[in-house]
C-alpha cells in the first residue's frame, strides 16, 4: 500500500527524501499549489516524481457526499482506503466590519471542523457517533487531508484565515499521537501555516491526556465538553466519567498552559429537562470559579430513535443569562447547518442507512 505524503512532517521528509531541500518543495506543491499528482512538481526532477508516484499517495481520501446548508455551511463525506467514512463541516460565518470611512465589509471567516477517529469508544449516550461503536484511528495524514480536500473544493487560498477544531467524530485524545502529529502538519509555514493557537481540540475529558497533551505544549487551545455538573448525571451521559470524573477534569485544566490571552472553553450540550435548569448553571459557575474559561451553550440536536429533546430557546438565554451575570463569559453556539444535520456522526449516519 502507498504511504500517505501527508502523514509527514517536513522534518519527517527530508529524512525520506534527498536532498532534504526537496521535502520544502513537495510541501509547497501539496498545500499551496495543491497538485494531485507528483508528476506534475515541475522542479523535482522527472525520475525522482515517478518514484513518488509509485510510493506515496496525494489523495488519501474521497469525497463521496456534500451536504451545504441554508446558511452556507457545508458538510462533507469522505471516504478512506478501507472503505470507513468520516465527516468533516465547514462552518462558515460572515463577519461585519464597519472602516472608518463608514463602509461596511462583509469578510468570510471559515472554521473547519474534523474528525479525528472512525466512530468513538467513549460511548455519550446522547452521541450519534457512538452508536456506531469505534472502528479505528485516523492517521494524522487521514485529518490533514479532511482540511485540505475542503481548501480545494472552495477554493480558499492559502493565507485565508481559518479555525479547525477537533469536534467532529472520534475523541481526539484517544488518538493523541496522530492529533499531535496533524496539529504540528497543519502549523508549518511552507504548508497550511494554520497556527496552533486557531486550532482547538475538544475532549470528553481524558484527564490524564489533558495532562499529556499539556506537556506537549502545542499551543493549542482547549475544549472540555462537560455537559453535567455532577458525577451522578455525568456518568449517565458520559460513562468516561466513571474513570474521569468532574474533579479530575477541573484539576487537569487547571494545570494546562493556557495561552495568556486565550480561555479554556467549556462545552455544555443543553438537553431539554435533563440539564437546562438554573441550579445547574449554579453549580456550573462554582465549578469554574479560578478558571479563565468560557462557556458554550449547546442545542441538543436531535436524530432519530433518541428520547433526548432540544431544549426551550427560552431556558437557553435563562442559564446564559445567568452566567453572564456572574461574571462568566457565555454565548450560544449558533445552530450553524442545522438544516444538514451538522452534529457529529449524523451525516455518516444517513449514508450507512441508505
Ligand atoms: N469527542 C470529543 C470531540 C467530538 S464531539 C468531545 O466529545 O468533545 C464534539 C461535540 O459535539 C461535543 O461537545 C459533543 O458533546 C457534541 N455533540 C454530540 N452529539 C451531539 C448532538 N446530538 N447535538 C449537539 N451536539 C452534540
Ligand atoms: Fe465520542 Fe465525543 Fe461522541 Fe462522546 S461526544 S461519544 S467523546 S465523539
Amino acid at each position: 500500500m502507498k504511504k500517505i505524503v501527508q502523514d509527514y512532517t517536513k522534518d519527517e521528509l527530508a529524512d525520506m527524501i534527498k536532498p532534504s531541500f526537496r521535502a520544502k518543495q513537495i510541501y509547497n506543491w501539496v498545500y499551496h499549489k495543491r497538485v494531485e499528482s507528483f508528476l506534475d512538481m515541475e522542479n523535482i526532477p522527472k525520475s525522482l516524481r515517478s518514484e513518488l508516484e509509485e510510493e506515496f499517495t496525494l489523495i488519501p481520501l474521497k469525497m463521496v457526499s456534500k451536504q451545504v446548508s441554508s446558511d452556507g455551511s457545508i458538510k462533507y463525506l469522505f471516504q478512506m482506503y478501507d472503505m470507513h467514512t468520516v465527516e468533516a463541516v465547514l462552518l462558515l460565518m460572515r463577519d461585519t466590519q464597519y472602516h472608518e470611512d463608514g463602509a461596511i465589509k462583509h469578510h468570510k471567516r471559515y472554521t473547519v471542523c474534523i474528525s479525528s477517529q472512525v466512530g468513538c469508544k467513549v460511548g455519550c449516550s446522547f452521541c450519534l457517533t457512538a452508536k456506531g461503536g469505534f472502528i479505528r484511528d485516523l492517521s494524522a495524514g487521514e485529518i490533514v487531508s479532511q482540511v485540505l480536500e475542503i481548501y480545494k473544493d472552495n477554493n480558499i487560498p492559502s493565507n485565508h484565515r481559518v479555525n479547525l477544531v477537533y469536534m467532529g467524530m472520534g475523541e481526539p485524545l484517544d488518538n493523541l499521537e496522530s492529533v499531535a502529529k496533524a496539529v504540528k502538519i497543519f502549523s508549518d509555514l511552507d504548508g497550511m501555516s494554520i497556527s496552533p493557537n486557531r486550532q482547538t481540540i475538544s475532549t470528553s475529558g481524558l484527564s490524564s491526556k489533558i495532562k499529556k497533551l499539556g506537556e506537549l505544549d502545542l499551543g493549542i487551545n482547549l475544549a472540555i465538553s462537560l455537559h453535567a455538573v455532577d458525577d451522578e448525571l455525568r456518568e449517565q451521559l458520559m460513562p468516561i466519567n466513571k474513570a474521569y470524573n468532574i474533579a479530575s477534569i477541573i484539576d487537569a485544566v487547571k494545570n494546562f498552559p493556557v495561552n495568556q490571552r486565550k480561555k479554556v472553553l467549556f462545552e455544555y450540550l443543553v438537553i431539554k429537562d435533563v440539564n437546562d435548569d438554573i441550579s445547574s448553571a449554579k453549580k456550573l459557575v462554582k465549578l469554574l470559579n479560578g478558571i479563565k474559561a468560557k462557556v458554550n451553550l449547546i442545542y441538543f440536536n436531535p436524530y432519530p430513535r433518541t428520547n433526548f429533546k432540544r431544549p426551550d430557546p427560552k431556558d437557553m438565554r435563562k442559564f446564559q443569562e445567568y452566567l453572564l451575570s456572574k461574571g462568566v463569559l457565555c454565548t450560544i453556539r449558533e445552530s450553524k447547518g442545522l438544516d444538514i444535520s451538522a452534529a457529529c456522526g449524523q451525516l455518516r449516519e444517513q449514508n450507512l442507512e441508505e
